[in-house]
């Protein structure tokens, strides 16, 4: 059913109820008569379909018809998932109604529709709402930084590396945020430079996968100089290699 279904001319079916609710409304006195609050408040408490507004007011004999839906229209709320109308009381503070992003619904599929689309954020472990799941991480609105998107990135694109090899790819976003902030998103070879890409200690050529016990932040300069060496074969004497091993041998 379409939102604007009601509002096309219904087949009137109970002309007696109709009179009698017109009647009832405004007795003998003519729509000019008729404050336009009084008139949508007699509707509202008389009318029990609201599919019935549009003969009601050819009944009451009102002529600026596209006004009167206008006005209508405003004060009646559609739930967007059952299409049950629901009358706003008051326009500022619509309580039969639950906005829900830009929707709005009645109070049963709110609660229906909150189920459906609540997720437990990946970085802080917050429920939140959404339409849609955030991709490819799910990530609430509050966590959401520069940071954090070149963290999801680099996990993203490295994951399917990993996986298109073959490789391990099981390193979770919260794990990847773990390592980083351990190293304060800041290379954890040289730590100075601030964390531009994500590296393999045993780099992806060698077979080292995208998991926990293998990735670390690293710059781009830090990333480049270590380039492909195996690091058990290849061990290198700096300090920054050894602090990082040390950090990924508690996962092994
Ligand atoms: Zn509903
Ligand atoms: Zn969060
Ligand atoms: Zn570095």
């Amino acid at each position: 059913m379409r939102n604007d279904d009601i509002w096309e001319e219904p087949a009137v079916e109970q002309e007696g109820d109709l009179s009698a609710v017109a009647m009832g409304l405004v007795g003998d006195l003519t729509m000019e008569d008729v404050h336009l609050d009084q008139l949508r408040q007699a509707i509202f408490e008389r009318v029990e379909h609201l599919d019935q507004i549009p003969a009601l007011l050819r009944k009451l004999g009102a002529t600026d018809w596209a006004l009167w839906l206008a006005d209508m229209r405003a004060h009646i709320g559609v739930c967007t998932q059952c299409h049950r109308y629901v009358r706003m009381a008051d326009a500022t503070t619509l309580p039969e109604l639950v906005w829900l992003g830009d929707r709005v619904f009645c109070h049963a599929c709110a609660q229906q529709v909150l189920a459906e689309h609540t997720f437990t954020c990946e970085a802080c472990g917050h429920d939140f709402h959404a339409r849609h799941p955030p991709s490819p991480f799910i990530v609430c609105p509050d966590c959401e930084s520069p940071g954090l998107t070149l963290a999801m990135t680099s996990l993203a694109a490295q994951l399917q590396r990993a996986r298109r090899l073959d490789l391990p790819a099981t390193l979770t976003l919260r794990e990847w945020l773990d390592t980083l902030e351990y190293f304060d998103w800041r290379c954890a070879y040289c730590r100075r430079e601030e964390f531009a890409c994500m590296d393999h200690f045993v780099p992806v050529t060698q077979g080292g996968g995208t998991t926990k016990d293998n990735c670390v932040p690293a710059c781009v300069s830090c990333n480049s100089t270590k380039g492909g060496r195996h690091p058990n074969i290849h061990p290198s004497r700096t300090e920054g290699y050894a602090r990082v091993a040390h950090y990924l041998a508690q996962f092994e």
